[in-house]
């Protein structure tokens, strides 16, 4: 009885935590998957980060938000052969405004990515992580994932509409998480996102430094995981 209320309380705690699952599930592919993104994206990142993810013989997905990303850093990163994805123009927080204002701010970054990325982007990230459930019904025409920062690795299933992501910031106990979620995903299958912001040795509190992402793809493909973007490993997905 005592457990069944356990249980209950834990599955209403996850209601309130995440968003309901909408119609986008996807089956995910037999094996273990990794995902590195970099969001807004600072020069670091395009340089440093790409440079390093490709060394690996991988590539990453980028979130552009126009307003801060040079467009010469998105020609880099497409140069490299990695995925552009689409933050919102002015890094709105999606939370706090309203449909017409995310849709405007949103098609403005994916008009000026356009030209560079030759099509419109497809894939999404939330600035701050932060969304309310009714905003994946309204992205869902416009992209084929939005990407949260709900951690935790997708198992079996991924909901395209809210794709879970994990810090991985130069802190001891992200990293320590990050090993655990890559080792996890060896053992049992599954996809697990890393997001983060710069690259560099000495880090913003956002940021990354490069040996720990060495640290965590070499863990990766040493336990046979695939390292790939997000738009990479959705076209591997069926319909479930
Ligand atoms: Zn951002």
């Amino acid at each position: 009885m005592i457990s069944r209320v356990i249980a209950s309380s834990v599955f209403h705690a996850m209601r309130v935590v995440a968003p309901r699952l909408s119609a986008a599930k996807r089956r995910l592919p037999r094996g273990g998957f990794v995902s590195f993104t970099f969001d807004d994206f600072p020069s670091s990142a395009a340089r440093e980060g790409a440079s390093l993810v490709a060394s690996f013989g991988a590539r990453a997905t980028f979130y552009a938000s126009m307003s801060m990303t040079k467009p010469d850093d998105v020609a880099r990163v497409i140069d490299g052969g990695h995925e552009l994805g689409c933050h919102t123009y002015s890094h709105l927080d999606c939370f706090r405004a309203d449909d017409a204002e995310i849709e405007r701010d949103v098609a403005r970054n994916a008009r000026e990515m356009a030209p560079l990325l030759g099509e419109a982007p497809r894939h999404f990230a939330y600035p701050f992580g932060r969304l309310r459930p009714r905003h994946k019904r309204l992205l869902a025409s416009r992209f084929a994932t939005q990407r949260s920062i709900f951690p935790g690795a997708h198992r079996d299933v991924v909901d395209l509409s809210l794709v879970r992501a994990n810090r991985l910031y130069a802190s001891p106990l992200l990293l320590w998480r990050a090993r655990r979620l890559v080792d996890d995903v060896a053992r049992n299958g599954g996809w697990v996102v890393f997001f983060t912001h710069d690259v560099s040795d000495r880090p913003t509190r956002w940021g990354a430094r490069e040996r720990d992402i060495a640290a965590i793809a070499e863990r990766a493909l040493r336990a046979g995981l695939t390292i790939a973007p997000v738009g990479a490993i959705v076209e591997r997905t069926l319909t479930s």
